[in-house]
């Protein structure tokens, strides 16, 4: 069973990957955006990592919510209404059990996946982090770790797609032949599960 503890580390380590690959998830946004998802997401984690550091919330549900809101009102780009609703629609579905199962956890994301699919307008092969999300949930039932190889297919997937969606779709064609920012932070996501497990 998966505690708020096991949330809080899972929010932590991404917050960590998050600073790590900051250069890289910036630069994945110059070609093909406007070079800020790096530093968009370290606001975001930075935040949620201090506020869970100062009042640990006691729920899983809790950690999600409270994760997802801060992201929304610290994001100023696109990625953070869409990360934070993933959050925060996953921690309201859990409710306020005191712990959960994966299989709980795996429903949970798919409705906060659903959530995100309907504000973005997204759909899979649009280029965008539903591209790592959708593949990671449909695992998620498997292992962490299939959900982790699972979104970095997506992830990497998502080079020879043209963009539909986000500011890489101004770009048309020419959006073509580079790695989606949003899809390859939504690997970093989900990569933080197995590593907040193991
Ligand atoms: P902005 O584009 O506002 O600068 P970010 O750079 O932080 O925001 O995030 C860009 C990422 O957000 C994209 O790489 C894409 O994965 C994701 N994204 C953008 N628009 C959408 C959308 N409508 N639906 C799903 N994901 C989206
Ligand atoms: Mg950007
Ligand atoms: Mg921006």
């Amino acid at each position: 069973m998966l505690d708020a503890d096991f949330f809080r580390r899972w929010m932590t380590v991404t917050a960590a990957a998050v600073d790590r690959e900051a250069e890289r998830l910036t630069a994945l946004d110059s070609p093909i955006g406007d070079a800020d998802h790096g530093s968009n997401l370290q606001r975001g984690f930075g935040a949620v990592r201090a506020a869970l550091d100062e009042e640990p919330p006691v729920t899983p549900g809790a950690v999600l919510t409270r994760s997802g809101r801060l992201l929304i009102s610290t994001v100023g780009g696109a990625s953070g209404p869409l990360y934070g609703t993933l959050l925060r629609r996953a921690g309201k579905a859990l409710g306020d059990a005191s712990e959960v199962s994966r299989e709980q956890l795996t429903e949970a994301l798919r409705t906060g996946v659903d959530a995100v699919r309907q504000l973005g307008g997204a759909a899979p092969g649009d280029k965008t982090m539903i591209d790592a999300l959708v593949p990671a949930v449909d695992a998620l039932g498997d292992s962490f770790t299939a959900a982790r190889a699972a979104a970095e297919e997506g992830a990497v997937a998502t080079i020879p797609l043209r963009a539909r969606k986000g500011r890489a779709s101004y770009l048309g064609e020419r959006s073509i032949g580079h790695q989606d920012p949003g899809a390859t932070s939504a690997a970093l996501l989900i990569a933080g599960l197995a590593e907040a497990s193991g």
